[in-house]
């Protein structure tokens, strides 16, 4: 099932208003975080390591929706946390299509079979399964053995049972391009309407050489992974801000346009930092200093950072800002599969050997414990 056009023509005007309108910084997909807990422990996740009593806290429904109308954003990631371990998820989710909003519940799917009847199949929703790579990839990235088989069986059932799903992949330094590629190649035959990813976010940060070349090997690797693209792979994401992963491209960031709100309220400047909060979505934009923000800003926090929060709102921006834009992004959308021969000859460099699954708990454990415990 390919991405509704309902949704293309809802994002796009939207978009073309805020630019007709001469409004600079519009937010374009909210990050809401009901919750912290979760039933996994992934060594790459910097979400999980509150305090016992703030794990157990949860936003009300009320609390999203008056987030999700005071925002206004056309879309709605729900990540977490495990969003499925929110005692109210399906009267969220209820609520957020009867607001016609295009929502995106992040999961790891573990729950995903046991709590699919809470929810109705609709274009409005979407299950993006956390996977960051094939079996022993995921396996590893996520710290639990059979990870991966339990997000496929619940991808399967999902699909079969008429939703919309896409994946949803996390790529550190030293993932293997070419297992990448083989994962994007058994995901499309699974059926997901398209595939998500991002680089990760190192919290290492100083600004020196270290720092610069962790951004160019971030380049180097999707560079080596999305060129000589396969004409099925379909993505779920502004083809520019792939070019950006690339290296083709260079974007300021614009954390306003995926702002985060959790139990703590709006979350400055981010989703991945945290500088204080506001309590209203215009108090984060009238109070936030944005420009010690960004790559060029200078902040060590966002020396590394090339992260789909920060930059692909970015990367739509651009394509609504010019024609040059707009034909860009229709050319690599219909057009381009990024021929690239010393790419090709990077998938053959060799590759550092997988480590060891730490496994952060037994596999016998419930899935539904959560970290509070
Ligand atoms: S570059 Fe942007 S998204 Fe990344 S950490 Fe800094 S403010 Fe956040």
């Amino acid at each position: 099932m390919p991405v509704p056009v309902s949704q293309i023509w809802t994002v796009s005007s939207y978009v073309l208003r805020q630019k007709l309108s001469g409004r600079k910084q519009y937010p374009l997909v909210l990050m809401l975080e009901p919750l912290f807990r979760c039933n996994l422990a992934c060594a790459g996740c910097g979400k999980i390591q509150y305090p016992a009593h703030i794990l157990k806290k949860d936003l009300t429904p009320e609390e999203c929706f008056r987030a999700v109308d005071e925002c206004g954003a056309p879309m709605v990631s729900i990540p977490g946390g495990e969003p499925l371990m929110h005692p109210q998820i399906g009267e969220i989710i209820a609520g957020l299509v009867a607001r016609k909003k295009y929502i995106y519940l992040c999961t790891n799917a573990l729950l995903l079979k046991e709590k699919i009847h809470l929810f109705q199949p609709s274009k409005y929703l979407t299950f993006s399964i956390h996977l960051d790579g094939q079996r022993e990839e995921h396996d590893l990235a996520v710290c639990r053995e059979g990870g991966y088989d339990i997000a496929v069986d619940a991808v399967k059932e999902a699909l079969r049972r008429g939703f919309r799903v896409t994946t949803n992949t996390t790529l550190f330094d030293g993932a293997n391009p070419k297992s990448v590629r083989a994962f994007f190649d058994e995901m499309m035959d699974l059926g997901v309407e398209g595939m998500m990813l991002s680089p990760g976010y190192s919290y290492d940060k100083a600004p020196d050489q270290k720092h610069f070349l962790g951004r160019a090997r971030t380049r180097r690797m999707f560079r080596a992974i999305l060129s000589n693209r396969k004409k099925r792979w379909r993505f779920n994401l502004s083809p520019l801000f792939l070019e950006f992963l690339m290296g083709k491209r260079t974007y300021p960031c614009t954390p306003w346009g995926m702002p985060t709100y959790n139990i703590f309220g709006w979350q400055k400047p981010c989703y991945l930092l945290q500088d204080g909060y506001a309590e209203t979505f215009s108090e984060l934009l009238a109070t936030t200093e944005w420009s010690n923000y960004g790559t060029e800003s200078g902040n060590p926090a966002c020396a590394n950072c090339m992260v789909h929060s920060g930059y692909e709102a970015s990367a739509v921006n651009a394509t609504f800002s010019s024609l040059a834009g707009f034909l860009a992004t229709v050319k690599a959308t219909l057009f381009t599969t990024y021929k690239d021969d010393e790419a090709l000859k990077m998938l053959e460099e060799p590759q550092a050997p997988v480590h060891p699954l730490i496994q952060i708990a037994p596999t016998t454990q419930s899935l539904e414990e959560a970290r509070t415990t």
